[in-house]
């Protein structure tokens, strides 16, 4: 997989050269390039952004800017087979969850284009949606809140999905017990390590026992318990604790 960020702050990027990440790129296992938005910019100031149509505070990123841009991504990636999805970060976007990353590491090549301001002028994404140099257009959220910029969304999400990919993770298994990680499946349940007694906590008898089917009935009660309390949107038919 290649994966292309345009962004006015490549600097947020460094944690990619980190942890599972960082050597899974070392590895080849996935490419990723960081590209500084201002080299498209126009005129002296390199400039990537201009006021609303309609007035109101903030500016709004060119699409004249991002055009160019990511039409220069596109085409350094045409050689290859794949043609690029292209996911712009958004709080009014659809939001984004463990099945969006399973998704995109079918992908060979992803763009992230980091919104700054008040976004990207919407012309963008309705350009590339229909361009059939493109696999299309994903305008996603990484949750109910808004940050400053697209950068730390892209991060959460390019960790998300890198992580998933065969190679990443020293055990694989790892990622088969997660939360989330059947589509409609519930959070994973408490976990311990040692001592087996620390501040007079115990461990859960049943996780010391080295009974298998007693340790799995633990934790599916477990994982349906912290569900219940923290996440009780996703109980659904499942057995309430
Ligand atoms: N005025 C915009 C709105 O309310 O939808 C928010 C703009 S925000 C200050 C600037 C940029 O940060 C966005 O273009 C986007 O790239 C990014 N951003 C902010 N919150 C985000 C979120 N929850 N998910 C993904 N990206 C987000």
């Amino acid at each position: 997989m290649r994966i292309d960020i345009l962004t006015v702050f490549p600097d947020y990027f460094a944690p990619l050269d980190l942890s599972l990440v960082g050597k899974a790129r070392k590895d080849h296992i996935f490419e990723v390039h960081v590209h500084d938005l201002r080299h498209w910019g126009v005129g002296a100031h390199k400039q990537v952004d201009d006021t609303p149509y309609g007035g109101g505070p903030g500016m709004v990123m060119s699409a004249d800017v991002w055009g160019t841009a990511l039409d220069s991504i596109q085409r350094v990636d045409a050689p290859l087979v794949h043609k690029p999805l292209l996911v712009i970060p958004t709080p009014s976007g659809i939001v984004f969850n463990q099945s969006t990353a399973a998704d995109w590491t079918a992908q060979g090549h992803l763009v992230f284009a980091c919104g700054r301001y008040e976004g990207i002028d919407s012309r963008v994404a309705v350009h590339y949606s229909d361009h059939p140099d493109w696999a299309g257009v994903s305008e996603i959220s990484l949750g109910d809140y808004v940050l400053a910029g697209g950068e730390v969304a892209v991060l959460a999400m390019i960790e998300a999905v890198t992580r998933l990919m065969p190679g990443v993770l020293g055990n694989p298994g790892s990622a088969v017990d997660d939360s989330f990680s059947i589509p409609g499946g519930l959070v994973e349940g408490s976990v311990f390590t040692k001592p087996p007694l620390w501040r007079d906590l115990e461990v859960p008898a049943p996780l010391l026992s080295g009974n298998h089917a007693l340790i799995a009935q633990w934790r599916a009660a477990d994982s349906a318990r912290r569900t219940s309390i923290n996440r009780p949107d996703l109980m659904g038919d499942s057995p309430q604790v």
